[in-house]
Parts: C-alpha cells; sequence; structure tokens
C-alpha cells in the first residue's frame, strides 16, 4: 500500500482517486473550494468518454442519467439542415455518445469515493520530488511525505506549476457563455445553430433538461455587452426565441476559451498531471472529459507496469500521441470555427461528414490501459 496525494477533485481527480483506492492505496485527495460547487451546466461526452466510464463500470449509470445522442445536427438560423451526422458512423461502432449535467457526471463519480481522505479548503503549497517520495507542504500547514504526487487541479494547476514552471496559456475566444435550461420537445440531438453572427448549441442533458452553449463571432479577443449578446439569436428559428424569452446574463456561466501550452512530460518524477493541469484545450472537440477520464485510467494502469520513480515520462509516452492528435485536430477546429459563415456552409456540406469522421477515427480506438 503506498501514500498517495491527489489535487483537485475534478473529473480526473475524483477517477484517479477511486481508481487508486480500488488498487488498495492510501489516498489523500485536497480540493480548494471550501464546498463541493460543480459550474451548474452540461457537458457533451463522446464516445471515448462513454467507453472510459464503461471500463470504470459507470457507463450503465451515465447512460441511465444522462442523454444518449446519436446525430448531430447542424443547422442555419431558419433551422434548415446543413449537415446531419450519425455518430455511429462518425465513431464506428455502437458506444454512444452523452449529454450529461456536470453535477451528475460529478456526483456518480464522488460517489465512489465518499469514502476517502476527502480536505476541502486546502491547497498545496510546496512540493519536492527526489527518486524514493515526494515532500509536500499544504496550505493548512502540514508537511507530509507521499509516494506519488497527482496534479488534477485544472487549467490553472498550481501542482503544474511548482513542478514545471510557468507554462503558457493562450487566449482563444473571449465570452462563451453557458446555461441551462428546460429540453425543448423536439431536441433530441446534439443541435447546432449556426449564422454569420455565431452559434448556438443545444444539447440534451436528461430527459427533462438541456444544455446551451452560446458563442458569438468576433474578431480577436472582443467582448460584447452581457445584455445584447443574445441579440442575433432572437431572430433565429424556433426553439431560440423561446428559450431566450426568460434568459438573463446573470444566470449564465460566462468563461473566456484557453488553451495550455503543449507540455511533453506530464509532470516529472513521482509528480504526474492529468486531465486539464496537463492539457486543457477548448472543447472545439469537446474531449476535456474524455481525456481526463483515459488519462485516469492509463495512469492506474500505468502504476501497476512502471517505475514511480519515473512515472511521469512512462505514462506521458502512453498518451502522448492521443493528446497531441487531439489538440492539433483541436486546433483546426478552432480554425474552421472562424472561417465566414458562407465559406463554412460551403465546406460543412462538402466534406463535413469526412473531416468529423477522420478527426474522430484514432480516439474511436481504445486506448492501451
Ligand atoms: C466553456 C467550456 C465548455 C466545455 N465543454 C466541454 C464538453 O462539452 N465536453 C467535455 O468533455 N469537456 C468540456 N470542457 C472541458 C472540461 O470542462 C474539462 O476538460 C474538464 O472539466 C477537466 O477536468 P479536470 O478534472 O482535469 O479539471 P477541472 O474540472 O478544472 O477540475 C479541477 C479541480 O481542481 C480544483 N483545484 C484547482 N486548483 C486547485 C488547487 N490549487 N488546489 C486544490 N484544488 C484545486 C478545482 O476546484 C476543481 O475542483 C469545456 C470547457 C469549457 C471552458
Amino acid at each position: 500500500m503506498k501514500n498517495i496525494l491527489i489535487v483537485g477533485g475534478g473529473i480526473a481527480g475524483l477517477t484517479i482517486a477511486k481508481l487508486l483506492h480500488d488498487q488498495g492505496h492510501n489516498i489523500k485527495l485536497i480540493e480548494k473550494q471550501p464546498k463541493w460547487q460543480i459550474s451548474g451546466t452540461g457537458l457533451y461526452l463522446p464516445s471515448n468518454g462513454v467507453v472510459a466510464l464503461d471500463k470504470l463500470g459507470l457507463g450503465n449509470i451515465a447512460r441511465e442519467k444522462g442523454f444518449i445522442i446519436s446525430s448531430r445536427h447542424i443547422m442555419n438560423a431558419k433551422s434548415e439542415m446543413i449537415l446531419d451526422l450519425d455518430l455511429e458512423k462518425i465513431w464506428g461502432r455502437e458506444k454512444p455518445c452523452l449529454g450529461i449535467k456536470r453535477n451528475t457526471l460529478h456526483e456518480i463519480l464522488f460517489n465512489q469515493i465518499s469514502n476517502l481522505d476527502i480536505l476541502p479548503n486546502t491547497t498545496i503549497n510546496s512540493l519536492n520530488t527526489n527518486t524514493d517520495f515526494v515532500n509536500v507542504e499544504l496550505s493548512n500547514g502540514a508537511k507530509e511525505k507521499y509516494d506519488l504526487v497527482i496534479g488534477a487541479d485544472g487549467l490553472h494547476s498550481k501542482t503544474r506549476k511548482l513542478i514545471l514552471g510557468d507554462i503558457s496559456i493562450r487566449k482563444v475566444t473571449a465570452q462563451v457563455c453557458r446555461f441551462m435550461i428546460k429540453k425543448p420537445k423536439n431536441i433530441n440531438a446534439w443541435s447546432l445553430y449556426i449564422s454569420s453572427a455565431g452559434q448556438f448549441l443545444i444539447i440534451p442533458t436528461d430527459n427533462n433538461w438541456a444544455y446551451c452553449y452560446v458563442n458569438r463571432k468576433a474578431k480577436g479577443f472582443k467582448t460584447f455587452s452581457k445584455n445584447e449578446y443574445m441579440d442575433p439569436f432572437k431572430k433565429f428559428a424556433s426553439p431560440i426565441p423561446e428559450i431566450l424569452t426568460n434568459w438573463s446574463p446573470d444566470n449564465a456561466y460566462w468563461n473566456d476559451l484557453e488553451e495550455l501550452d503543449n507540455i511533453p512530460v506530464m509532470g516529472n518524477g513521482r509528480v504526474v498531471l492529468i486531465g486539464d493541469a496537463a492539457h486543457a484545450m477548448p472543447p472545439f472537440m469537446a474531449q476535456g472529459g474524455a481525456l481526463a477520464l483515459e488519462d485516469a485510467l492509463v495512469l492506474a494502469n500505468s502504476l501497476k507496469n512502471y517505475e514511480w520513480s519515473t512515472i511521469a515520462s512512462s505514462f506521458s509516452k502512453n498518451r502522448i500521441n492521443r493528446i497531441d492528435w487531439t489538440r492539433i485536430r483541436n486546433q483546426k477546429r478552432e480554425k474552421l470555427s472562424k472561417l465566414p459563415y458562407w465559406i463554412a456552409k460551403l465546406g460543412l456540406k462538402a466534406v463535413g461528414e469526412k473531416n468529423w469522421t477522420e478527426d474522430y477515427k484514432p480516439l474511436s480506438k481504445t486506448p492501451d490501459w
């Protein structure tokens, strides 16, 4: 039995905590928030994320509590179909993609580890890794010694900063808006409405709720008045004007999209970074959640097979191809999202299905876990 510290209780941290507890290790999880607070929106989990949940034994409950997404519809502002993607064809298998509320997914993961040593309101102040162990000082003053430290503390990871210094973060898009709505009856697919003004995406997250993700098209990192942000979408076809009747900027989550620079080795020695702490990217391929789940599964397996003193590099070698592929394809999708609307529309009709199939193809292969 080894002593392991996990920093951060998001998708990556909760998943690795469950897996390493199941392997019989002694786990402490620290979380900087005083209370478990999960953004109240939703998540689109592509098929490789559902395969990872199946591997964890949590796929069925996620299917029950989430919403199975079989197709992606890309439409114009009048709701005329530009592209209808059959996801079974894209992924080359029956395993579905899911829409799910973020807090539902977290609850499913959290329920697996509620008996563990979890410290809220705590972060890591310093760490020092050597061949045999990692010395850590926590924000509560405790000085402790671990066999392994896992940084699962997201895009602005403190663990990463302590072990690798400052890694640059690229600003991608300002002011993406997200919120939950009652699911419109006729929305049963991943449904994206596009125009020259921007994108309005609706994803069912269960039979009653849906998640909206709205992005105004802008040159550079421009911001809009929040009160006027939705104006162009009010002229879109149903159900968008109805959705916006009671919409308020105060009840929405506003985020910039950012991307972490490539880190060839995700950590150092006995300190390993997983999830967004290692490879945060904007959600053009919606791979953040799936990669976080996969990282945890691959790391848990690597810890059974490799020397722990160099685990950061062995783990990175196992993950690098898949993560690099996703980053490159994600950057390509970012560029496509910035094309003028009329070119994007022609491109989607001509090569949309081919491109999406190519983008996801390597990810449809199950990782080595
Ligand atoms: C606008 C937007 C839309 C997205 N849509 C999707 C989508 O549809 N599908 C998808 O798969 N992904 C999506 N993502 C990406 C996805 O949210 C992330 O990839 C995913 O949440 C990463 O999980 P994580 O556990 O690595 O990190 P996080 O979710 O960031 O969790 C990190 C945890 O660590 C804690 N923490 C942070 N710092 C410290 C510290 N110093 N000490 C202790 N604890 C700390 C945090 O409080 C948090 O609980 C989206 C991202 C954005 C910004």
